[in-house]
């Protein structure tokens, strides 16, 4: 148990006011400064404050970042790899503080806050183990194999400007951080102003690990005075939100010729075919909707259904789902937590009010549960949603899903294609084989077979990002690292400038040429 001292809180978790202050001495913003309260869900209670950083105390983080960079470029991969390897170590070592401070801070339930927590060691050993390979210098053939070659390098672009939210605040704030912090560069993260201690705490244990001072800093303050001031210093910038800021971002990002991966929204459909095992769809359906209380970018928010199982699914998971058990305790136990906060919770509220209005029946949840948390929102199913209504269309990013009766597949596939998003979809069927084939016909970055979302998001191996008003670029996977890097192309020429030797007319070398190129475009077919 942690010291008490402030809000009540505290005595619940390893954690006590004076460390979250310790937390925020670690930002640099010397000077008179106003300050940011930080308020925990789970009370209501300010736990703490940041400082409210300016355009100012922007420039001179990155400048910090940048003169901290040029050396650790200068380092080996391995040898970045080996601190990034000690800082999982450390995050596997302080969970029950990490994981006590992501619930304090979004209010989330401990079996959820797990996730974030198993995730960030995984990263740091994926990149350790890829990075050299990845990064490696690689030939590449010549138009003129014999007399010339190409080989391509990978430099760190400089300083990446990591911007993340709320909903994840552990992972997002590191999953981008890690692959950029290997390929050399240094990083400035901005975390959103409701969750920025995690993102500290983080920046403690990079030190702790052997980081070098500087090359991971963390800003704290306004989305929209902080933001943009970064995107304006940085090299590359890497952001995870809601679309309409990805698209702020990006026309920021465009104008300074930077650049950006964009992790956006999403309205994940789910598609249960006809030969789906019905127990285990429902608990996918659960675990996808209500994990973190459905603020997931992955979430499915829409199910379709065959129509010949719909009536057996739904009772399978509205009776899951009436089963989870709602709860802001500091251990294992509940499944459902809070939402982030007021706003948030009358946001949802109004998706669901507004569903209702236009004829939905609600089948489960659809009310807020102050006696369990100021913000705490009930897992929400609702049928009979009018197509056109808000909550078919827009993301609700909360405990709320529809479920649809289809005829056949080819409607699933098009129902869950109608719609701007493209983020993640999930497909239930007891044939793997035609579940992967379904799954090339839906329009998202991520399909997963028989998960809602974890299969996806933990092969780091493989890419992931969105289509759509979704996103732009990719995390994970070697593509993960590659946007981070300047790629060089040195090509040598073994007899000296490519043009007509002396004494060879323009004609015989355009006719040598030509003949030349058909027999190499022969080659490339027999030789791929
Ligand atoms: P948001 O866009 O409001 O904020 C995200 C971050 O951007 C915060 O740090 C915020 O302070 C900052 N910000 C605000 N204004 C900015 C500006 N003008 N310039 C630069 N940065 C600015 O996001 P939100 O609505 O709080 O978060 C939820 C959204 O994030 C949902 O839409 C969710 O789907 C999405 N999300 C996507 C992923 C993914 O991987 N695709 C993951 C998590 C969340």
């Amino acid at each position: 148990m942690g010291q008490t001292s402030g809000p009540q809180i505290f005595a619940e978790t390893t954690l006590a006011a004076r460390r979250l202050e310790r937390l925020s001495a670690r930002i640099e913003a010397p000077g008179e400064r106003s300050s940011l309260e930080v308020r925990t869900p789970v009370t209501d209670e300010a736990i703490g404050s940041v400082p409210a950083c300016t355009a100012n105390d922007v420039s001179a983080a990155v400048e910090r970042a940048r003169s901290a960079q040029s050396g650790w470029e200068r380092a080996t991969i391995d040898e970045r790899a080996a601190i990034l390897e000690r800082f999982g170590d450390l995050v596997l070592d302080r969970r029950e503080e990490l994981l006590d401070l992501v619930q304090l801070e979004t209010g989330k339930s401990r079996q959820h806050a797990v996730e974030e927590v198993l995730d960030v060691p995984l990263t740091c050993s994926y990149y350790a183990a890829n990075g050299v390979s990845v990064l490696a210098d690689a030939d590449r053939s010549s138009a003129v194999p014999l007399a010339a070659d190409a080989t391509v390098t990978y430099d760190p672009v400089g300083v990446v400007g990591v911007i993340s939210p709320w909903n994840y605040p552990l992972t997002l704030a590191m999953t981008d951080a890690v692959p950029a912090l290997l390929a050399g560069n240094a990083v400035v993260c901005k975390p959103d102003e409701r969750t920025p201690f995690i993102a500290l705490a983080l920046a403690e244990l990079l030190a702790e690990a052997g980081l070098p001072a500087g090359l991971f800093q963390v800003v704290t303050g306004e989305g929209e005075t902080v933001g943009p001031a970064l995107v304006d210093e940085v090299d590359y910038v890497t952001f995870t939100g809601g679309t309409e800021t990805g698209r702020t971002v990006a026309k920021q990002a465009g104008r300074n010729l930077i650049g950006c991966s964009l992790e956006l929204g999403g309205k994940n459909p789910m598609l249960v075919l006809d030969d789906a095992d019905i127990e285990t769809a429902a608990r996918g359906a659960v675990k996808g909707a209500f994990t973190n209380a459905g603020q997931l970018c992955l979430a499915p928010e829409r199910i379709y259904v065959d129509e010949h199982r719909y009536d057996e699914f739904l009772d399978a998971f509205v009776g899951a789902t009436r089963r989870l058990e709602l709860g802001l305790e500091f251990e294992y136990g509940p499944a459902v937590g809070s939402l982030i906060d007021d706003d948030h919770l009358e946001s949802v509220r109004e998706f669901v009010d507004d569903a209702v209005e236009n004829g939905a029946s609600l089948l489960s949840g659809g009310r807020s549960r102050p006696d369990v948390g100021p913000f705490c929102y009930e897992p929400t199913i609702l049928t009979d949603v009018d197509p056109d209504s808000r909550v078919a269309c827009e993301e609700t990013f909360g405990p709320v899903v529809s479920v649809h009766a289809v005829s056949s597949v080819d409607e699933a596939i098009e129902r869950a294609n109608d719609s701007e998003y493209g983020l993640n979809a999930s497909v239930w069927t007891a044939d793997r084989k035609r579940g992967r084939a379904v799954a090339r016909e839906i329009d998202c970055g991520t399909v997963c077979v028989n998960d809602p979302y974890t299969v996806g998001w933990a092969a780091i191996d493989a890419p992931m990002g969105g289509f759509g008003d979704s996103g732009l670029g990719r995390r994970h996977g070697p593509e993960g690292l590659k946007r981070y890097v300047d790629v060089r192309t040195i090509a040598t020429s073994r007899i000296g400038p490519m043009d007509a030797p002396p004494g060879i007319s323009p004609r015989w070398f355009a006719r040598f040429m030509f003949g030349l190129t058909a027999v190499q475009r022969r080659l490339a077919r027999w030789l791929p």
